[in-house]
């Protein structure tokens, strides 16, 4: 019920209590003028009464008067008396409209009865003495017959004026009773009246206002300190303070919402955050170790809840092969074809297992784990398949896993681009290192395993640098591409010496360099020569065309035994050039002099 109807309710109790209130004063009022109306009339009728008996007492000694003196005066005060005495008989006469009872009526009437009988008797004595029987007038008037009648008439009138006090006294007592009663109840109505209004006050304020506003009043100091534990009291009451739990519920609703929202932006911000910093340590990863270490670190973090594996596909073998796994995945093989997976086949995630209706891979053994649920995601760069991200959430998991697959889906697609990266970056570097016409290092990479080698210092390295004799004749001869094809045979045939470690460079032009770690200078002169024998018995035709003997001319030095390792390929460098000074086709080795003359 609402707090107006509430207060409507009261406050027409109330005034109708009042009204019944008031009612009951006004009867007990009635009763009190109605008890005044009785004592007046008794007082009336009293001295009504009285005045009959004092005037028949009078009128008794007029005629007795007269009848003595005979006088004409004392006749007419006798018959002025009579008349007054008729006039208030008569008034008396008419007790009975005014609710007489009949004992009263008969103590009236006999009372006015005897009157009469007087009156007759005071006129018979009046008639006597106007007719000069004085004698016979006394006599009537002064008999102790007549004095008889006359106290019987007092005690008369006396009994009657008793009789009116008795009923007075009665109807007096009477409404004094019923004002007593009505006054009790207008009494009693009242304090009704009252304690409603109290109830009415301690019901609406301190149950239904006060009570809950306390509690209200709590429960938003505590909403505004951002403690959503508080929660509105479940007032089921229609009215202002029902309306006000309401809406401070849905205050509170839209609060735990805005801290949901919050929550889930400030996850979606740090999963960001966390998926821009792995996707930069991938960018910046310059091996495949690296890139594992990263993928292996980062990656629980964000596909939370899953173990997983990281497969790239080996593309000579055709098969997919696990380079990394975190949180020890146990349902898919560390190996297998790239057609037992869905998600390779048709380049999409593919999701089995759990709640997720879809045919499984055939390479995950499933193993009675119900609950497990499987993500196969492709990584793929230019419609070309890289790898596979593979993520196992098992039954018996204790973390939530990663609310949205869209974190999955970036990771996935990061990881690709990262493994990608890497392969371009390694195709890059061994284009770079390379030289296309040989195949064999060039210039560059021979500088960075120079670098590494005289790093590492620990054991001896000769060098041979080999040049071709008469290159140009050939070009000129025979053509570039004859000239070319000539490069290409003699690289492979230092390709084919590099035995035990040893590196085959071409160090530009028609120039090459052969790098041997752990040889001495004599065991480098001796590959030399062994080089130089198998150039010389090369048989090179072009386009069907004999190209003739080739030869070449070679300089070899060692460190530490000739030189310091920073002068090895230019004292190489110079017993070459000697070597072609010495009429070419030719081993020279340097020795010390010839390193103190290069310097
Ligand atoms: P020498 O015995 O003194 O070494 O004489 P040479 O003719 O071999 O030496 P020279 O330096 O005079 O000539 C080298 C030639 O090799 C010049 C150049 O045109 C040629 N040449 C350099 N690089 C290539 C290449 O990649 N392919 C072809 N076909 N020729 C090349
Ligand atoms: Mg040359
Ligand atoms: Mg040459």
């Amino acid at each position: 019920m609402r707090l107006a109807t509430i207060t409507n309710w009261a406050y027409g109790t109330t005034v109708a209590l009042a009204l019944l209130s008031g009612g009951t004063m006004l009867l007990a009022s009635q009763a009190q003028n109605e008890e005044r109306a009785a004592v007046a009339q008794r007082y009336a009728l009293d001295q009504a009464s009285s005045k009959v008996a004092m005037l028949e007492a009078s009128l008794s000694g007029r005629a007795r008067q007269f009848v003595v003196t005979g006088t004409a005066a004392d006749l007419a005060a006798y018959e002025r008396g009579r008349s007054e005495l008729r006039t208030i008989e008569h008034r008396i006469r008419r007790v009975q409209d005014v609710g007489a009872g009949p004992d009263e009526l008969q103590a009236l009437k006999d009372a006015l009865g005897v009157l009469d009988d007087l009156q007759d008797e005071q006129q018979a004595a009046v008639a006597a003495r106007l007719k000069g029987d004085k004698a016979t007038a006394v006599e009537i008037l002064f008999s102790p017959n007549y004095e008889q009648e006359l106290d019987r008439a007092n005690s008369l009138f006396e009994r009657f004026q008793y009789r009116l006090d008795q009923r007075t006294e009665t109807e007096v007592a009477g409404a004094t009773k019923v004002a007593r009663i009505w006054r009790t109840v207008s009494e009693v109505v009242l304090a009704i009246t009252a304690l409603l209004f109290l109830c009415v006050l301690f019901f609406i304020f301190k149950r239904r206002v006060l009570h809950p506003v306390v509690k209200l009043s709590d429960v938003v100091k505590r909403l505004a300190a951002q403690d959503y534990a508080a929660v509105p009291p479940n007032l089921e009451q229609i009215d202002e303070i029902g309306d006000m739990a309401q809406a401070i519920g849905i205050f509170r609703d839209n609060g735990l919402e805005r801290l949901r929202l919050e929550e889930e932006q400030n996850a979606d911000r740090n999963m960001r955050d966390l998926l821009s910093r792995m996707t930069q340590r991938m960018q910046a990863s310059d091996t495949l170790d690296d890139l594992k270490d990263v993928i292996e670190r980062f990656t629980p973090q964000i596909a939370l809840g899953y173990a997983g594996r990281l497969y790239i596909l080996d593309k000579p073998r055709q098969a997919m092969v696990e380079i990394c796994s975190w949180l020890d995945p146990v349902h898919s093989r560390t190996e297998f074809s790239p057609l037992s997976c869905w998600a390779l086949r048709r380049g999409l995630p593919h999701r089995t297992g759990g709640q997720n209706v879809d045919v499984p891979c055939d390479h995950l053994q499933a193993g009675g784990d119900d609950e497990a649920d499987f993500i196969c995601l492709p990584l793929t760069a230019q419609r070309e398949i890289l790898g596979l991200l593979y993520l196992e959430r098992r039954g018996d998991a204790q973390q939530a896993p990663t609310r949205s697959d869209v974190y999955l889906t970036m990771l996935a697609e990061n990881i690709g681009l990262a493994v990608a990266n890497l392969r371009l970056r390694d195709a890059l570097r061994e284009m770079a290192m390379a030289d296309p016409l040989t195949g064999l290092a060039n210039r560059r990479h021979l500088d960075a395993v120079l670098g590494l080698e005289l790093a590492a210092g620990e054991r001896p390295l000769s060098c041979l640098m080999m040049d071709v004799d008469h290159f140009k004749r050939i070009n000129d001869s025979f053509g570039h591409d004859a000239g070319d094809a000539v490069l290409r045979e003699v690289g492979a045939t230092l390709k084919g010496s590099s035995r035990e470690g040893a590196l085959a460079f071409r160090f530009g032009g028609e120039e090459f360099l052969l790098l041997l770690p752990g040889l001495s200078l004599d065991q480098a002169r001796e590959r030399a020569e062994e080089v130089r024998g198998r150039i010389a018995a090369m048989r090179i035709e072009h386009e069907g065309k004999d190209l003739g003997t080739i030869t070449a001319s070679f300089g070899v030095s060692s460190t530490p035994e000739v030189c310091g390792a920073d002068k090895l390929v230019q004292t190489a460098d110079a017993a070459l050039l000697r070597a072609k000074a010495a009429g070419r086709n030719r081993v020279v080795a340097a020795d010390r002099r010839q390193e103190h003359a290069v310097a």
